[in-house]
């Protein structure tokens, strides 16, 4: 990468976060942290408003339960983390940024100052949480290049590792089936040489190992409040230490068929032996919804099980023998497990972010990626029969990115001030149950517009699934830039504040 910034990708997890970058020959390599690891466990413990994160934070779960933010990508898209840390309120984006900022500094350390990177995000992120993740990367002090889809990013990595790349290959249709920690993606890709196109996706923010891991907590502590009439999880720290112990129990069923979990409390102990069946028959239905949004997804990639030649494993969840079986069941075929489900993520964002800097160097790009919007966009509207508010969907979802629609409104009386357009993603036609991404409020609209005037609205998103929103009145020839008001997402003085407090930069400190 003659001249150029080293290409560095971050996996932001759920769970646990990686850092990759290309090495000189072009080779995307996992980056190490302080403490010698190529996983951080995206934990971050607070002391005295400044963040422990990593191996040391997960540690404290168990006597400084209250200090410990977990799974903080799960709320992103949320105002706070649902836990207060040292009795003060963090935006997840925060957090976030705090953990990212720790790998910066590991990174920083190793390959020498640099500022520009490509963040993954879920497929199945909306605009909100898409939004919410660049956000953190401001604020650990980058300058986010892009943030790709953890599936594209491992089919990259796929394609690379399997020499696909630069070569003129026979098309192949891949699923990539990622169980993480906290959440479930699941992409049908289309692979053609260079371009990656993305078919159809789906997933759930709210599925992944975590609730794996909490079920053998339920059972264990059910067993122990049998025996001592005492419940475990009522101990914040007795919690988090019994989730360790689960979570361990978890990897161990992996690879043997039982595993002894210990739960001490109050001074009482009680061990408990779980096999593999038993796990596989107390979390059937978390593993039953996977299967069910992957089959649901290649349908709506129009394919059937037939035309697949591929099911890619990643996330470290893929590695429980529950998912293999099921998979085998439902495609008939091994699925293939050959990515390092822990690191793929983290090495295709390197690859993007080399081809990135590449393109601006004015290279030709050695790879092209077609995205698709995960969730349908919406705006609120009034039904006229029933006079209740409704979604009028803009651009259905599984639409080819960029995208952008224009939406006609009229001003309903003569002289009126602003427009207010409401902007939904998801599903359903009731309001209630989508997620409310912003408003557009077209404010000083100019003084004497006749009733009926024409405003027209183009809603643009980008490749990156991030939306943008441009006004126009033609009548009178204006246009109107307006950034959307986000409900959940941070001001830009915030933002810059929070940038020099966590990373000590300032808001155009790149390096
Ligand atoms: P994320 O990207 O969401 O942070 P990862 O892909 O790193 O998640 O996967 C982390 C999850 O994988 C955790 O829930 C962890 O317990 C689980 N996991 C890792 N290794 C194994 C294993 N051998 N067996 C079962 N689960 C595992
Ligand atoms: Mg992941």
């Amino acid at each position: 990468m003659n001249g150029l910034p080293p290409a560095v990708g971050i996996d932001l997890g759920t769970t646990f976060s990686v850092v990759a970058k290309l090495d000189d020959s072009g080779r995307p390599v996992t980056l190490v942290n302080a403490e010698g690891d190529r996983i951080t466990p995206s934990v971050a413990l607070f002391e005295g408003g400044q963040a422990v994160v990593g191996k040391e934070a997960l540690k404290a779960i168990s006597t400084d339960a209250n200090s410990v933010a977990l799974c903080a990508k799960r709320d992103m898209g949320h105002k706070v983390f649902h836990q207060a840390l040292e009795n003060k309120q963090y935006p997840p984006e925060v957090i976030e940024a705090f953990i990212l900022n720790k790998l910066r500094q590991d990174s920083v350390a190793q390959i020498g100052p640099f500022s520009k990177v490509v963040i993954t995000v879920p497929a199945y992120f909306d605009e909100v949480r898409r939004k919410a993740t660049q956000d953190a990367g401001y604020m650990a002090g980058f300058e986010v290049l892009d943030i790709i889809n953890e599936p594209t990013a491992a089919a990259l990595s796929f394609g690379f590792t399997a020499g696909l790349l630069g070569k003129d290959t026979q098309a192949e249709n891949l699923v990539v089936y990622d169980l993480g920690g906290g959440t479930f993606d699941v992409t049908v890709m289309r692979i053609c040489g260079n371009s990656f196109t993305t078919l159809s996706t789906d997933g759930d923010v709210q599925l992944g190992g975590y609730d794996w891991d909490h079920r053998l907590l339920d059972h264990v502590a059910e067993l122990f409040v049998q025996d001592f009439y005492l419940d475990p999880r009522e101990d914040i720290c007795a919690r988090g230490k019994l989730w360790r112990e689960c979570e361990d129990a978890k990897r161990t069923l992996s690879a043997r068929m039982k595993a002894t979990i210990t739960c001490e409390f109050k001074g009482f102990t009680k061990r408990v032996e779980v096999t593999r069946d038993e796990f596989a028959a107390m979390t059937q239905d978390l593993l039953d919804r996977t299967r069910f949004t992957t089959e649901q997804t290649v349908r709506a990639a129009g394919l059937e099980w037939s035309q697949v030649d591929r099911v890619l494993l990643v996330g470290g969840s893929s590695r429980m023998p529950m998912v293999k079986d099921m998979l085998r069941q439902v495609t008939g075929r091994e699925a293939d497990a050959s990515s390092s489900a822990d690191e793929a993520v983290a090495l295709g964002a390197a690859i993007h972010a080399g081809n990135l800097l590449s393109l601006s160097a004015g290279n030709a790009p050695s790879f092209a990626i077609r995205n698709v919007n995960s969730h349908s966009l919406g705006v609120i509207g009034t039904d006229p029969a029933t006079r209740l508010p409704r979604v009028g969907v803009l651009i259905p979802r599984n639409s080819k990115l960029p995208k952008a629609v224009r939406r006609t409104f009229r001003t309903q009386k003569t002289n009126q001030k602003s427009i207010l357009v409401q902007i939904v993603e998801g599903e359903s036609s009731s309001p209630e149950n989508c997620t409310f991404i912003g408003s557009c409020r077209i404010p000083q609209l100019p003084p004497m517009l006749p009733a009926g005037t024409e405003i027209q609205v183009v809603f643009r998103y980008e490749p990156d699934g991030r939306l943008y929103v441009n006004v126009k009145i033609p009548s009178i020839n204006a246009a109107i830039t307006e950034e959307f008001n986000r409900e959940n997402n941070l001001p830009k003085t915030l933002l810059d504040g929070w940038r020099k407090y966590i990373s000590g930069a300032d808001p155009t400190d790149y390096q």
